[in-house]
């Protein structure tokens, strides 16, 4: 008791629990429970899709500092922008975030700042950082709780229902770093859906050595469109285009969305008692508009 003012005083009031693959720090005296858990299981989906370009996660740790609250996060040594809800910090294989009382949540920006880490630290090997749509896409499909049912992500909901003309041409899209050339708040939510639309496409709906081989010849310095055509055998952006949305508008896309979203209502309609609001439930989004949360901007450039 006579050192907790002194420990305090020296931050030294964090606590440490390790799992096979993380040492989270955490500032209350308790991980909330079943989290470890939680993120092992997050761990070995990432691995599934990311060990190919991470292969060190599977032997190191990797670093979760959780702050108590935002406001201890925002004052905290990493200095966040205010407007981040979690920071990727791939130098130091870790990520850091504030808890969230919505347990859900917290798991999703943790998938989605892990991902950022695993991605950048594999570009950080060539000294290199990837393209701002490549690496938003890619944490976003990451942010689903099971690959197997995409339909129930919000992203693949408002992708699939997406009004024709949300989505800019190919060409003009990949020219884009959202937080320099976007200003509207429509315009960047419609950038991160088709961002996560193309990357969905190229991964799930194609091999995963394709991706890997995408990556790593972008990594090199290929332009863009060779890498395409090397990877995927799209020679331009018409020719991609045009096979992204032929799979977009294929109708059983429509049919599963509608499905999952039906659930999720009836789901939200059983749970109502006790709660007031349902944050990012699919029921309450509205099918082509979104506005970015917090988490949009947590690509630091
Ligand atoms: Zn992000």
């Amino acid at each position: 008791m006579a050192f907790a003012g002194e420990n305090a005083e020296k931050g030294w009031q964090w606590h440490e629990t390790t799992s096979p693959h993380f040492a989270v720090s955490h500032e209350m005296a308790w991980t909330p429970p079943g989290f470890v858990m939680d993120l092992e299981k997050i761990h070995g989906r990432l691995r599934m899709d990311l060990g190919m370009l991470s292969p060190w996660m599977a032997k190191e740790r990797i670093k979760l500092y959780l702050y108590k609250d935002p406001q201890s996060y925002l004052a905290g040594e990493f200095n966040p922008p205010s407007w981040s809800n979690g920071l990727a910090l791939f130098e130091l294989k870790a990520v850091a975030v504030p808890d969230n009382p919505d347990r859900k949540d917290l798991l999703r920006v943790i998938a989605h700042e892990m991902t950022h880490m695993l991605f950048e630290s594999y570009w950080w090997e060539s000294k290199k950082r990837p393209p701002a749509w490549l690496n938003e896409g890619l944490a976003m499909m990451e942010e689903a709780d099971s690959p197997d049912r995409p339909e129930r992500s919000p992203w693949y909901q408002l992708m699939v229902l997406a009004k024709p003309g949300t989505f800019l041409p190919l060409e003009q899209f990949f020219a884009i770093t959202p937080t320099k050339d976007l200003h509207n708040q429509d315009t960047i939510g419609d950038w991160y859906v088709q961002a996560y639309s193309i990357t969905y496409f190229l991964y799930r709906g194609h091999q995963r050595l394709q991706f890997k081989n995408f990556c790593s010849n972008l990594r090199d310095g290929r332009p863009l469109f060779e890498s395409l055509w090397l990877a995927y055998r799209y020679h331009d952006a018409p020719a991609l285009e045009k096979d992204w949305k032929q799979w977009l508008s294929r109708p059983e896309q429509r049919v599963r969305v509608d499905k999952a979203m039906a659930a999720a209502r009836r789901e939200a309609q059983s749970q109502q008692e006790g709660k007031t609001k349902v944050p990012f439930s699919p029921s309450v989004i509205r099918p082509t508009r979104i506005k970015p949360m917090k988490g949009f901007r947590s690509l630091r450039e």
